[in-house]
């Protein structure tokens, strides 16, 4: 029935991850590449081309902050400015759309029916590029008053790294160091450049000491920026994603050492965990999002 059916399309750089979903089950997905062209303006055309029908509701997971009222300000990756989109879709389909930064999709994702599962309040945080995150309060995902909270990412870790140039504009983000490219980074002042994220972290579960001083200095400066990040929203779990956690409980168990050095003692017991839906979380959010 298509009353009970919800697009959830995540709208990455390269990639538009696109799922039919109907009572949490996913009846069919697929992909179109992303036009970046002409500012992304082909984006929502070519998303709206490729449905096989009507549906109750949408939403777009995007690469950007979303205000509470749908505005994106801007996602740099897509060519787009200031813009909202969900008005644009509506138009084109005539399905009801919501919209919502695409690491707050994967949260929400992760909390109903991944990592998270019988959490209602989770810390999510994905390392890839660069360190995305999302808040999910007793089951709902809150994006702050200008759609940013929760980026720890950006958390200054050290104003004073003039080699840790952050995309933001600033020095020393807690991303320069604990996102892929920030491990690759680090791994290279160390003298091991052009190495993948993925190469140091399993020559360092190899036993390379080297980098895994390099590793530990990453899981180090996520510990600290997470537990800093509990102490202000406490949740019962923080939930790690993104490529990087795909290092598994390697990875977990260092960055969980790291929180309990730092963490405020009436916040030590909560678990860090890692993600289960992999790179279909955006995808899956988005569609839990259009339900409601
Ligand atoms: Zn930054």
């Amino acid at each position: 029935m298509e009353n009970e059916r919800y697009y959830g399309i995540d709208i990455g750089g390269t990639t538009v991850k696109i799922g039919l979903v109907e009572n949490g089950a996913v009846l069919d997905k697929w992909s179109v590449p992303t036009d970046t062209s002409d500012n992304g303006r082909n984006i929502l055309p070519d998303i709206v081309r490729s449905l096989p029908g009507p549906a109750a509701g949408a939403a777009l997971a995007v690469p950007g902050a979303v205000l509470p009222d749908g505005t994106v300000n801007k996602c740099v990756n897509l060519g787009w400015g200031v813009c909202r989109p969900t008005e644009e879709f509506t138009t084109l389909t005539g399905i009801p759309c919501r919209v919502l930064n695409d690491a707050n999709a994967a949260a929400l994702a992760e909390q109903r029916l991944g990592g998270g599962k019988g959490f209602e309040s989770i810390l999510f945080v994905a390392l890839g590029t660069g360190v995305g995150a999302g808040v999910i309060l007793d089951g709902a995902v809150r994006v702050g008053a200008r759609g940013s909270a929760g980026e720890i990412g950006h958390l200054c870790i050290d104003p004073e790294d003039q080699a840790a140039a952050c995309t933001c504009g600033h020095h020393g983000c807690l991303e320069t160091y604990a996102s892929a490219t920030g491990i690759s980074r680090l791994a290279a002042l160390a003298g091991y450049p052009g190495l993948t994220c993925k190469q140091i972290v399993d020559a360092a579960a190899a036993g390379d000491e080297a980098l895994e001083a390099v590793v530990d200095r990453a899981c180090d400066v996520l510990g600290r920026g997470i537990a800093g990040a509990c102490a202000i929203i406490d949740p019962e779990a923080v939930v790690l994603g993104g490529g990087v956690a795909q290092a598994g409980d390697y990875f977990r168990l260092k960055v969980q050492d790291a929180f309990d050095r730092y963490a405020f003692h009436a916040c030590l017991g909560t678990e860090i965990r890692l993600a289960t839906l992999g790179s279909d979380a955006g995808m899956l959010g988005a569609a839990l999002y259009a339900m409601g």
